[in-house]
């Protein structure tokens, strides 16, 4: 959905220099054909195995990209109540949503129950014991699964993988079965799943592979003892390609070598992709403030920084810079960097790119996916507006933050 035609970078039919020009930068801007063609091809490639594809709200928690894909009709992953809130704001349907998370409040589990939420995935037996009883009080039973540690590692960032033994998430395979057994007395509880989530931006998925193969062999132990497990939660991951030329896995053929696993078991399938929805459909918009040389190194000064897109900074990503309009001239090696007062404020180093000039403007790509959602307002810099491309037509879905929401809620 974002390609050149001439030289001009477009974002389905609409020309981003344009959009830029109109909307100002740094804006973050989305292709709502890309997000909905991603989440299609999860639907599709499940074909007649019973699933729901719970979109993991943490990715991009934007209300109108929620929006569309409540109207796809996608269920929800969500980790908190504030979430659990956009969520419903979107007209997500909460019979379709399911809480993750390792650390869920009281006050969140019972917000959960009282808006009739599909299932909750358990990481603690004392969390069970907080469900049960928020449950009691309000006359409901909760669906849950345990979400367990399959202890395989997913080959990714550190800070991004979670199912080995030593991470802060799920409890450990081999005890899970024992867990469950201690779960039925909890009056108000039914165990009706199994979850598992190892990590993300997973390029190679055979350790997710892996970690399905372990978890339906708990599901098939626990249903032989009587619990009624009915679906699978497979978590997210999926990778997506960052650099160009890159191969990232695609979800078709994932997801059927899924669906394949669990053809035969009559459970239902859940799964949790936020990333390889949302990623490769945005882009971050910024203009060229300067060019400098300090001593034989180049730097182009931007003005978007580490506080609109943290990755580069955070996990060393890479994210593709191109320009909105191509030149002819030679590529420059350049460190592309922000006006925050960090040496770590940067988007790229050491980068062969285009030959932008002060004014020009650049599209920091694949920044769908925890890029806005992982914004803050350090250096008091108001955050970047969000723009969502339909075909030939753009709308603003979130306004650029003004100096007076700097200070909201503060006082003197
Ligand atoms: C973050 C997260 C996801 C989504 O991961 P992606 O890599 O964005 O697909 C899904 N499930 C859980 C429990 C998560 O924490």
């Amino acid at each position: 959905m974002f390609a050149y035609s001439q030289n001009d970078y477009y974002c389905e039919q609409v020309p981003l220099a344009d959009l830029a020009h109109q909307a100002g930068t740094p804006a973050y801007v989305y292709s709502s054909q890309a997000i909905l063609q991603n989440y299609a091809a999860y639907t599709q490639a499940f074909g007649a195995l019973p699933h729901t594809v719970c979109y993991a709200v943490k990715a991009n928690s934007s209300l109108a990209i929620l929006a569309l894909l409540a109207k796809a009709g996608a269920g929800f992953d969500i980790v908190s109540g504030g979430e659990l809130y956009r969520v419903l704001q979107a007209g997500g349907d909460p019979s379709k949503v399911v809480f993750s998370g390792v650390g869920k409040t009281a006050a969140e589990v019972e917000y959960a129950l009282e808006s009739g939420i599909h299932t909750f995935n358990c990481e603690s037996e004392a969390e069970l014991a907080l469900l049960d009883a928020k449950a009691a009080r309000l006359g409901k039973t909760a669906g849950f699964s345990i979400r367990v540690n399959p202890d395989v590692d997913a080959v990714t960032h550190p800070y991004i993988s979670t199912g080995l033994s030593r991470h802060k998430f799920g409890i450990a395979i081999a005890g899970a079965a024992a867990v469950y057994e201690r779960a039925r007395q909890f009056r108000n509880l039914v165990a009706e799943g199994v979850s598992c989530h190892i990590g993300s931006q997973i390029l190679d998925p055979s350790p997710i592979l892996e970690a399905v193969d372990k978890v339906l062999a708990l599901a098939n132990t626990l249903r032989a003892q009587g619990h009624p497990i009915r679906h699978l939660d497979l978590g997210g991951g999926l990778g997506v390609a960052y650099h160009a030329g890159e191969k990232s896995p695609e979800i078709r053929a994932f997801v059927e070598m899924l669906s394949s696993r669990l053809q035969a078991s009559g459970l239902t399938a859940m799964i949790e992709p936020g990333r390889s929805i949302v990623g490769p459909a945005g882009v971050l918009l910024t203009r060229v403030l300067y060019r400098k040389r300090n001593g034989d190194k180049e730097f182009l000064v931007v003005d978007a920084a580490m506080n609109d897109l943290i990755r580069p900074s955070l996990y060393r990503a890479h994210h593709e810079i191109l320009p909105l309009r191509k030149n002819s001239l030679p590529l420059v090696t350049m460190d592309v960097v922000g006006p925050v007062c960090e040496t770590g404020d940067f988007l790229a180093r050491d980068r062969a790119m285009a030959n932008a000039m002060p004014g020009d403007f650049l599209a920091v790509s694949t920044a769908g996916a925890y890029g806005f959602v992982l914004s803050s307002n350090y250096n008091s810099r108001p955050r970047a507006p969000e723009v969502l491309v339909e075909g030939a037509t753009w709308r603003i879905i979130r306004q650029r933050e003004q100096y007076q929401d700097l200070v909201r809620g503060e006082t003197l």
